[in-house]
Order: structure tokens, then C-alpha cells, then sequence
């Protein structure tokens, strides 16, 4: 019974106190500490609390070792690197302190390094249970020193320290937000069921503000417009913006209401393709065709003349200039919930549900004064 209390206490208290620092810790890991380092240089999130559970009972069974021989001498320093452990959390997660998080865990491996020297001395695979967190503490050095020494700027820090709400927001940070859908999740069934729009409106577009909203702090970007973004990043901030903008842009031109095309967006359509059939074969054989993840436009360039083009991936046409009036998203998850593989099913029931007064009013029709 002694044997088993020796093993149980050392690591549920190594679990607990590995708990609260993860509580501590996890309003940065989400928000402030990718902001910090290079993607390459950081393990993909979920490795951290795998690693530290793990870690955390090895340091348990550890020291319970010691204990279970009989020898209470290392308990003590066992305790204060357990502390110092905690200690490290407040001050690099929760302070967001570079400086103490670098002079913290510093004390923490050194601390860390004289228990596994002296465990060592007493048994050996007392010594070894400790190895692997000693080599964890090591990186996390790395990265804490690496972070001090890069010395991220007090934009970025009171940035990504200001609370996510709108009324303390600096002037300078832009929270790019989804604007609601002007219909029900339902009112476009039978066309696109409500379990597509909560899954591509509610996850997908949702997912692409999160992360460009993550990855914009504290770059030159911040406070841009969408539209400035797009047009000026590339990579995974473009990626992010422009997926944004071009699903506000599909969600905002599809209707539950039976909307006639208005005479002068008509007008437009009959003379730059021969008439609102030819526009919508050529549209829909353009769509048909698109290899691919990708979109189909209806575009008005600078002299307000019509085309229809297709882009790959998040590209967006005001990348080339020209004005989105309508588009169609043919990427699998915009249509497999309801047609698996049939695509020509789903663009056929969305010309049911396009708002044409919406794409009207995106419409400049006249030449832009830069010309
Ligand atoms: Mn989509």
C-alpha cells in the first residue's frame, strides 16, 4: 500500500498541477503564442498536452521510485521544479512575458538537470524517467529564447493582449468578422439543405475568419480591409482573406426569394454574352468543367464590360482587377452533403436560388474614373 501511495501521489499531483497550468496557458496557445514563432519551429498544437501528460507521469513515477526505496532526500528538489514548472506557466502564458518565461525556465532546467544528475545516483532508471522531460525542457528553452531574443514588438503583444471584444480594441487591429446570412439556415432547401450552410457557412467560412483573424496580428497588414488583404498578402494570409471574401460574396448572392433579373443588369448580360441563356451555358459549362477546387464569376472589368472566369483555390478576380458581381463555389464541400458527386445537379439548383438584385448592386456598369 505504501509502494502504490508513493507511485499514485507524486503523479496525480504532477497531473494537477499540470492542469492548472494548462488552464493557465490556454488563452495564449490559441491566440498569442502562434503569433510568436514560426509555424516550422512549433509542434502542431495538440502534440503539447500529449507530451505533457506523458511527461507529467513519468516525473511522477520518478520521484515515486526514490520514495518507494526509502529515500526522501530529493523530494524537496522534486517539489521545487514541480513549482517552478507552474511558475513558468504564469509567467510566459499568462503574464505573456518573454523575459520572465526565459529567466523562469531557465532556473526550471537547471533544477530539472540536478534532479536527474542526483536521481541518477540513487537509481538509475529514476534518472531516465526524467530524460525525456529534461530534453522537452531543452526545446521549450529554445523556443522561449528564441522568442526573447526576436523581441516581438509591444504592437504585437498589447495586440494580441487586448480582450476580443469591440469596445477596448485598438485602433490599429481590425477583428475581421462573417457578416450574418440574410436568409435562414433552411430557406434555401431543397437546393442546399440547412446541413450545408451550418457545415460550409457555420465551419467552413467561419474556420478562414479564425484563422486569418490568428494570423494577422501583428503583421503590416492588420487593420487592412478584407479587400486590401486579398490583394496584398499571399500565402496563408491571402489563403484565409480571400476564402473569406469570396464566401461572403456566394452567401450574399443566393436568395430564398424568386428574383427576376433586374432590366439594366439584363441589359448588360444580353449584350456582352447574346442573351441570359448563352450567359448561364457558358457559366454552367464553365463551372461543369473547372477541374479541381475552385470558383466561377461573373465579373465586370474597368469599362463595366461582362465575363465569366473561373479561379483555382481561394483566388479572387479583384487579384486581376476585376469586379466580383456573382460566383459559384464548386469546391466538394459546397455540394457533397447534398450531391455527393453529382456537381451539375447542385449548379443547376443554385441558378434557383441566385439573388440577381444582390449581384445588381455589386455592379459599377460604368467605366471607373480611372479611366
Ligand atoms: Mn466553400
Amino acid at each position: 500500500m505504501k509502494k502504490f501511495l508513493a507511485y499514485t501521489i507524486p503523479v496525480i499531483l504532477s497531473l494537477a498541477i499540470g492542469a492548472l497550468g494548462s488552464y493557465v496557458q490556454s488563452p495564449s496557445i490559441s491566440s498569442w503564442y502562434p503569433t510568436l514563432i514560426k509555424s516550422q519551429l512549433t509542434p502542431p498544437a495538440v502534440v503539447f498536452p500529449i507530451a505533457w501528460t506523458v511527461l507529467y507521469i513519468l516525473m511522477g513515477l520518478s520521484i515515486g521510485r526514490l520514495v518507494a526505496l526509502g529515500d526522501m532526500s530529493v523530494v524537496r528538489l522534486w517539489l521545487m521544479q514541480l513549482l517552478v514548472n507552474f511558475l513558468w506557466c504564469v509567467a510566459f502564458f499568462s503574464l505573456r512575458s518573454p523575459l520572465l518565461g526565459l529567466i523562469t525556465i531557465l532556473i526550471l532546467v537547471a533544477l530539472v538537470f540536478a534532479y536527474t544528475i542526483y536521481s541518477f545516483s540513487i537509481d538509475r532508471i529514476a534518472g531516465w524517467l526524467f530524460i525525456p522531460y529534461l530534453l522537452w525542457l531543452l526545446f521549450a528553452t529554445y523556443l522561449t529564447g528564441y522568442i526573447y531574443l526576436n523581441n516581438p514588438t509591444t504592437a504585437t503583444l498589447s495586440a494580441a493582449n487586448a480582450p476580443q471584444s469591440s469596445i477596448t480594441i485598438p485602433q490599429s487591429s481590425t477583428i475581421y468578422t462573417v457578416p450574418a446570412l440574410p436568409y435562414l439556415s433552411g430557406a434555401l432547401e431543397p437546393v442546399m439543405s440547412s446541413e450545408t450552410i451550418e457545415y460550409h457557412y457555420g465551419k467552413h467560412l467561419k474556420g478562414y475568419a479564425d484563422n486569418l483573424n490568428r494570423l494577422i496580428v501583428g503583421t503590416p497588414y492588420e487593420g487592412m480591409s478584407l479587400e486590401q488583404v486579398v490583394t496584398s498578402t499571399d500565402g496563408a494570409i491571402f489563403n484565409n482573406a480571400a476564402q473569406m471574401l469570396n464566401h461572403i460574396i456566394f452567401f450574399e448572392g443566393m436568395t430564398p426569394e424568386v428574383v427576376a433579373i433586374p432590366k439594366r443588369l439584363e441589359s448588360a448580360i444580353v449584350r456582352d454574352f447574346g442573351s441570359v441563356e448563352l450567359f448561364k451555358e457558358q457559366f454552367t459549362d464553365a463551372a461543369k468543367s473547372l477541374f479541381g477546387s475552385g470558383w466561377v464569376w461573373l465579373v465586370e472589368d474597368n469599362y463595366g464590360k461582362l465575363s465569366i472566369i473561373t479561379t483555382q483555390n481561394a483566388d479572387n478576380p479583384i487579384c486581376q482587377g476585376l469586379n466580383p458581381l456573382l460566383v459559384l463555389d464548386v469546391w466538394e464541400h459546397a455540394y457533397y452533403i447534398d450531391y455527393r458527386n453529382r456537381r451539375s445537379d447542385f449548379i443547376d439548383g443554385w441558378w434557383g436560388i441566385v439573388d440577381w438584385q444582390k449581384v445588381e448592386e455589386r455592379a459599377k456598369f460604368s467605366p471607373s474614373p480611372e479611366f
